[in-house]
C-alpha cells in the first residue's frame, strides 16, 4: 500500500525562539511510524534552524515555494537546486495563498514542479477550487486543469515522484473543513485522473484538519495524510494528527 504523509506548512509563521520550542516539543512527544512520514516546511530563513533541529530524527523537512529558474538574476528568489543543496526533500509548488495572493498561474506553477523533480526533490503539488468555484459545480473542472497545466508540461509518468494535496480554498484557515466525504470525492478524481499511476499516488487533504477530524478524514480510501497549517503550529495538535495517520 502507499505510505501515509503528513506535512506541516508553516506558513510566514515563526521566529528563532518559539522555533526552537516548537521543534524541542515535537522532539520530545513525537514517535516514528512505521507507514508514515513526517515533513516540516519552515520559511526559507529557518530552513537551517528546522534542519539543525531534526538532524538526528526522522521527520523531513521542505520549502514552502522555490523559483523554476537554477540561478540569476532573480532578486529575493531561491531555487530548487539551492534548497537541494541545504539537503532538503519535499518542496510546496502550488499553494493557493501563492497562487492568489503572489499571482502564481499554472504556468508557473507547472515550471516550478519540473525544477523541483530536477533538483532531486520531491514536489507537493496543491491543487483546489474556491468556494464560487464549488458553488458553481466548477470543483471537479478547475482541479482538472490545475493538474493538467502540469501534467501536459511534465509528464504523467512525473508523478511516480510526486505528491498531490487536494485544498479546498474555502477550508484552508476557515476552521471549515470539508467532510470526509467530499474530500474524498475529489481525491477519487484527482487519482482517476492519473489512470495506472494513481493507485501508487500520494494525495494529501489540507484544510483545517486537526485532532478532532484528522481519523476520519484519514479512514476515506483515497486520502493518504494531511497538509497541516494552523495545527502544525501547536505541538500537540501536530503531534495527536500525526498518530492519526
Ligand atoms: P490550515 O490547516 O490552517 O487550514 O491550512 C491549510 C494549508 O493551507 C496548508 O498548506
Amino acid at each position: 500500500g502507499r505510505r501515509r504523509l503528513i506535512v506541516g506548512n508553516w506558513k510566514m509563521n515563526g521566529n528563532r525562539q518559539g522555533n526552537d520550542r516548537l521543534l524541542q516539543e515535537i522532539l520530545q512527544g513525537w514517535n516514528p511510524l512505521k507507514d508514515t512520514d513526517t515533513v516540516i516546511c519552515p520559511p526559507f530563513v529557518y530552513l537551517q534552524q528546522v534542519a539543525q533541529a531534526l538532524k538526528s530524527c526522522q521527520i523531513m523537512w521542505g520549502a514552502q515555494s522555490t523559483n523554476a529558474e537554477q540561478a540569476g538574476a532573480y532578486t529575493g528568489e531561491v531555487s530548487a537546486s539551492m534548497l537541494a543543496d541545504m539537503g532538503c526533500r519535499y518542496v510546496i509548488v502550488g499553494h493557493n495563498e501563492r497562487r492568489r495572493l503572489q499571482g502564481e498561474d499554472n504556468a508557473q506553477v507547472a515550471a516550478q514542479y519540473t525544477a523541483v523533480l530536477d533538483a532531486g526533490l520531491i514536489p507537493i503539488l496543491c491543487v483546489g477550487e474556491s468556494s464560487e468555484q464549488r458553488e458553481a459545480g466548477q470543483a471537479l473542472a478547475t482541479i482538472e486543469s490545475q493538474l493538467h497545466a502540469v501534467i501536459d508540461h511534465a509528464g504523467l509518468e512525473s508523478f511516480a515522484h510526486a505528491v498531490v494535496a487536494y485544498e479546498p480554498i474555502w477550508a484552508v484557515g476557515t476552521g471549515k473543513t470539508a467532510t470526509p466525504e467530499e474530500a474524498e470525492q475529489v481525491h477519487g478524481f484527482i487519482r482517476e485522473t492519473f489512470g495506472h499511476l494513481g493507485q501508487q499516488l500520494t494525495i494529501l487533504y489540507g484544510g483545517s484538519v486537526k485532532p478532532s477530524n484528522a481519523a476520519e478524514l484519514f479512514a476515506k480510501a483515497d486520502i493518504d495524510g494531511a497538509l497541516l497549517g494552523g495545527a502544525s503550529l501547536n505541538a500537540e495538535d501536530f503531534i495527536a494528527v500525526c498518530q492519526h495517520a
